[in-house]
Formats: C-alpha cells, sequence, structure tokens
C-alpha cells in the first residue's frame, strides 16, 4: 500500500478523463464524481469478555441511475470514507462495463476480523444490518462479501434482514450459502471472469495461457484463480504466490491444491514446503506470463511498475493499479485488464443470484458459467475496441465505456 493516493480521488480524476475523451458537459462529469448516498454510523457490540465495542462503519451508494446500488461489505481495519466512496465508485463502472443493471455500493466496518470470535463476528453483522435496514434492500442496495467477510457473514445478515422485515427476502444480499438461496458458480465467479478475460487477452495478443502466473494475495479470489487457470486452461504453472504474512517461489511450480490445504492448515502460504520465501511483494516482480494481483489497492505502483515482467496482468482486485502505474505499463506494453473488466465476474454472478431469488427457480452451473462467458466476453471486446479506436490505456477505454453508459442513463432520466 502507498499512502500517499487518496484512492477516492483517483477515481474521481478517471471520470474526469474518461468525461473529457466523450466530449461529456461538465455538469454531467461533477455528477458523476460523486456518490448519491454516504451512510456513517457506530455499531455497538458486546463483546466476548463482556465489554461492549463501538465500531465504525459505513455504506456508500454510488448511482441509481442505471439500477440498486450493489456491492460488498469488508471488515478491515485500513477503511474510510475515502477508501470505501472509491470502492462504491468502482462498483458503478464495474456494472456499467459489464452492462448489467445494477448501480454501484459499498460497506465497510473498521475492525480486526482476525482478533474476533465467530460470534462477535455475528453480533457485529447483525448489528451492520439493524443500523443500515432501512437503506438497504432488493430494490435499493444488494451487499454482498468483500475483504474478510464470506458468505456465512451474508447468511447472519440476511436473517437479521428478514427478522426486522418480517418476510423471506433471500435477494437482499448475495454470494450466500446455497440452501440459503445462493447461486451455483458465485465462488468461483469473481475468478472465472478473470480467466475469461485472461483467455481473449491471449487470443488478441497471442500469448500462451499455459505459461507460468503468479498470484499476489491467496486470498478467495486468488486462491480460486490459482486452483481453476491450470484446469480451465488445460495447462500452466503457478511459480509464485504471496498473502499479507509474506510471499513463495519455486519456479518448478507450486501445486495450488496443497497449497491451498496448507493456507487453511496454518493461515498462510509462507513456509509451504519445497518453495523459497521472498518478499510480498517482490512476487509482482516475477517474471511469469499472466499475473493476477488479488490483494488490496494501489500494489502496483510508480515504485514498482517498471519492475513488472509480466505479459497480461489481470486485475482480480479492486484498484490494484496506481494512474502512474498505468501509463509504465502501457508504455511497456504490458496488457493490463482492469479490474472493473476483469472481476466483473463476481458482481455479474451476484445479479444471477438475485434474479434466482426473485423466482425461487435455480439455474444448474453449466447455466449460470454459460451465461457469465456471454457477458464477460461481450464486455472485452467492447474494451478492446474502445483501447484500439482511441488508442487509451486499457483502464481508460474501460472507463470511457463504463462513463458513456451512466452518463446515457442519467441524461435519459432526465438528471443532468
Ligand atoms: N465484492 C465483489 C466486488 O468487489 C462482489 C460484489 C457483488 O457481488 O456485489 O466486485
Amino acid at each position: 500500500m502507498n499512502d500517499s493516493y487518496n484512492p477516492f480521488e483517483i477515481t474521481q480524476k478517471q471520470v474526469e478523463e474518461a468525461g473529457l475523451h466523450l466530449k461529456l458537459d461538465e455538469d454531467i462529469i461533477e455528477h458523476l464524481k460523486w456518490p448519491q448516498r454516504e451512510y456513517k454510523f457506530t455499531l455497538p457490540v458486546k463483546m466476548d469478555n463482556g465489554k461492549v465495542k463501538t465500531f465504525h462503519a459505513y455504506r456508500i451508494q454510488y448511482n441509481f441511475a442505471r439500477g440498486p446500488a450493489k456491492g460488498g461489505i469488508r471488515f478491515s481495519l485500513d477503511e474510510n470514507l475515502d477508501t470505501l466512496r472509491a470502492l462504491a465508485a468502482l462498483m458503478a463502472w464495474k456494472t456499467a462495463v459489464a452492462d448489467i443493471p445494477l448501480g454501484g455500493g459499498k460497506g465497510g466496518v473498521c475492525c480486526n476480523p482476525r482478533e474476533m470470535s465467530q460470534r462477535e463476528l455475528e453480533y457485529l453483522s447483525r448489528a451492520y444490518i439493524r443500523a443500515v435496514c432501512d437503506f438497504i434492500g432488493i430494490d435499493k442496495d444488494i451487499p454482498s462479501p468483500d475483504i474478510s467477510t464470506n458468505p456465512q457473514t451474508m447468511a447472519w445478515m440476511m436473517d437479521e434482514y428478514e427478522t426486522i422485515i418480517r418476510k423471506h427476502q433471500t435477494g437482499v444480499v448475495t454470494d450466500k450459502p446455497q440452501p440459503l438461496g445462493g447461486t451455483e458458480g458465485r465462488r468461483d465467479a469473481t475468478a472465472r471472469g478473470g480467466l475469461i478475460a485472461v483467455r481473449e487477452a491471449c487470443k488478441v495478443y497471442k500469448i500462451d495461457p499455459k505459461g507460468n502466473y503468479v498470484v499476489q494475495g491467496f486470498g478467495s479470489a486468488g486462491q480460486r484463480v490459482a486452483l481453476s487457470h491450470p484446469i480451465y486452461f488445460g495447462g500452466g504453472k503457478l511459480i509464485a504466490a504471496s498473502d499479507s504474512q509474506g510471499g513463495i517461489i519455486n519456479e518448478k511450480g507450486l501445486d495450488p491444491r496443497e497449497l491451498l490445504i496448507h493456507k487453511l492448515k496454518t493461515g498462510s502460504v509462507i513456509d509451504f514446503k519445497e518453495a523459497q520465501s521472498i518478499d510480498r511483494e517482490e512476487v509482482l516482480e516475477i517474471n511469469a506470463d499472466i499475473l493476477y494481483p488479488s490483494a488490496r489497492e494501489n500494489a502496483i505502483n510508480k515504485n514498482n511498475a517498471n519492475s513488472i515482467k509480466a505479459k497480461i496482468v489481470c486485475e482480480l482486485a479492486n484498484g490494484p493499479t496506481t494512474p502512474e502505474a498505468d501509463e509504465v505499463l502501457y508504455s511497456k506494453n504490458i496488457h493490463v485488464l482492469p479490474d472493473i473488466l476483469a472481476n466483473a465476474g463476481g458482481v455479474t454472478v451476484s445479479l444471477f443470484e438475485m434474479v434466482q431469488d426473485s423466482y425461487s427457480y435455480f439455474w444448474d452451473e453449466e447455466t449460470v458459467n454459460r451465461r457469465l462467458d456471454r457477458i464477460l466476453t461481450k464486455a472485452f471486446h467492447t474494451v478492446e475496441n474502445t483501447i484500439r479506436e482511441r488508442k487509451v490505456h486499457p483502464r481508460l477505454a474501460a472507463m470511457i465505456v463504463a462513463v458513456a453508459r451512466l452518463a446515457e442513463a442519467c441524461r435519459l432520466r432526465g438528471w443532468v
């Protein structure tokens, strides 16, 4: 992480830049630079030691022109109003790039989930819903998991919401456990979306997807992509991985399944057998065909952009590359699959989950994956055509696609 960046200012600049390319009026650009609604609240939770702890929490609803707000809730110590505004904005651009009828949103609670018991996490999740229940709902704002939250968190949140409104409404959150209205394919969706983008990029840029790949951030998306990459492409070797504790490398290849078992057992990738340990930052700089940044914001920045050697950077994380780094990677002819395209698989399958919940009838995994493929393949080529037509770097191209769609929705509604 590089502290000198304000992530929200970055997303605002990106809107301005895309707006200028599209020759949009200043008033619509100004409108699109800001979230429409922001909620800040405190959550008192009785902890296991009997004391009440007050947690600071947020929910940002970025834009409603194309549909209800949608996005994750993270439990993390690093969040503040501006990080969550930026992440909510990314959700709005992501749903627009995928061309699905949702707006953007994000929420967060400042806490250290590693130090909390399951009971404390449950109480915190329920307290969060009690605070936001008037502002969320299937036609207002639909949360999902994000960093340090998961399907169990969603189950508690949905249960609390249904208890308050006194009716069934499973679609109020997505990425739920399947017995509670979750969909097939949601757990793999973010990684699968990234793989679809990599597949198309490899075709366009004539790169072999069966080469080496690196996963920075062995969390939920990183683990799924590490496992799925060789299965999806019928080959490919994971040569390095990292998490918040450190990095590991083995040029001969790491077994993703064994690594996952090790991570689940020990809580980290470090000390994995037959691997050398390296600095977690170094993992980004390894010479591989495909790099999957899957951790947090600003990992690739002006300090390390010049050292990136991958041919394709597939951003499974939100906001992993800073604007200066984008320019450097573009000048080095590294193909970046920007977050708002590359990780849009998650929210796309979240939409599928909402649709299935609305009529309580569920699709098989093949149907979910086929429909996801169609949406993301189309999104990839729309962005790719924009890169060529406007001669801009991939993130700007994706932003141009997204901003044009959102601006059009606002104009048709008569907002600006
Ligand atoms: N947290 C995921 C993201 O950042 C999923 C969002 C969703 O499904 O609502 O894209």
